[in-house]
C-alpha cells in the first residue's frame, strides 16, 4: 500500500525555529506577573527580550507593562502588532529573541504576527491575555492561537465571594460593551458557582433599572399628553 511521505525541506538555519507560549485566565489570575517573570528570566540568560501591549490599555502607565500589584517593565504600547517590526527597527528586530505580548486580546493581527514571529523569523513569543470575556465568549483572537502554541497555560486567581479557585471574569457593572477597559471597580474573579449567581443579579438589576427608566419615560409622557 502505497503510503503518503510529505517531503520536508531541509531545515536552512536550525536558529530560526522560533515556538509560541500562551498564559490566559480571568483578570486577576496573575497572567502579567508570569509573563514578566518569563520576560526576565530570558533577559537574564542574556537573550534579546521586547514586550508589547495594547495602546487601548492606558490604566498604569503607557510605556510599561504594570502588574496589578504594581510590578513594571518597558514596553511598546501599539494599535496592531503589524506595526510593530517598523516601530522597533528592522535591524533591531532581527536581533531581538523573544517578544512577550500583554492584554493580548486587543490585538486582531494576533495570529498572523505569532506565524510570522515564530515560523519565519525565529523568535520565542510569549502571549498573555484573557481567553473569554465577562459573558465567557471567546475574547479577541486569543483562542485562534492555540494551534499555533507550544504550550497553553490557564491561570486562575481567587473567588471574590468565597475564595475558590476563579476562572471567570464577572463584569459588576450593567455596561455591555464587549470591550469596557477597567479594574477592581468593574471585574471580578469568580467561581462557576458566583459567575452564575452574579450573571444573575445583575440581569434582574439590569431588568429592573430598565422597567424604571420605561416608567419614568412613560409617567413623563402621560403627564405630558392631556387627557382627552
Ligand atoms: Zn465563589
Amino acid at each position: 500500500m502505497a503510503s503518503f511521505k510529505p517531503s520536508i525541506p531541509p531545515a536552512s538555519d536550525s536558529s530560526t525555529s522560533g515556538e509560541v507560549h500562551v498564559i490566559m485566565g480571568p483578570m486577576f489570575a496573575g497572567k502579567t506577573t508570569a509573563l514578566l517573570r518569563r520576560i526576565k528570566s530570558e533577559g537574564n540568560s542574556s537573550r534579546n527580550v521586547a514586550m508589547i501591549k495594547s495602546s487601548k490599555d492606558t490604566r498604569y502607565a503607557i510605556d510599561s507593562v504594570v502588574t496589578h500589584d504594581g510590578v513594571k517593565f518597558p514596553c511598546w504600547a501599539l494599535p496592531n502588532l503589524s506595526s510593530f517590526r517598523q516601530n522597533f527597527g528592522g535591524d533591531a528586530y532581527d536581533k531581538l529573541d523573544v517578544i512577550g505580548i500583554d492584554e493580548a486580546q486587543f490585538f486582531e493581527d494576533l495570529y498572523d504576527f505569532c506565524c510570522t514571529a515564530a515560523d519565519h523569523d525565529g523568535k520565542t513569543v510569549i502571549v498573555a491575555g484573557l481567553d473569554g470575556d465577562y459573558l465567557r465568549r471567546s475574547f479577541g483572537s486569543v483562542l485562534d492561537i492555540i494551534p499555533l502554541a507550544d504550550s497553553v497555560t490557564k491561570l486562575t486567581a481567587r473567588c471574590e465571594m468565597c475564595g475558590k479557585r476563579a476562572f471567570f471574569t464577572l463584569r459588576k457593572t450593567e455596561e455591555t460593551r464587549t470591550e469596557l477597559i477597567g479594574g477592581a471597580d468593574v471585574y471580578m474573579p469568580v467561581c462557576r458557582q458566583h459567575y452564575v449567581n452574579g450573571q444573575l443579579l445583575i440581569k434582574t438589576a439590569r431588568s429592573v433599572v430598565e422597567s424604571h427608566k420605561f416608567k419614568c419615560v412613560s409617567d413623563t409622557f402621560a403627564e405630558a399628553t392631556p387627557f382627552v
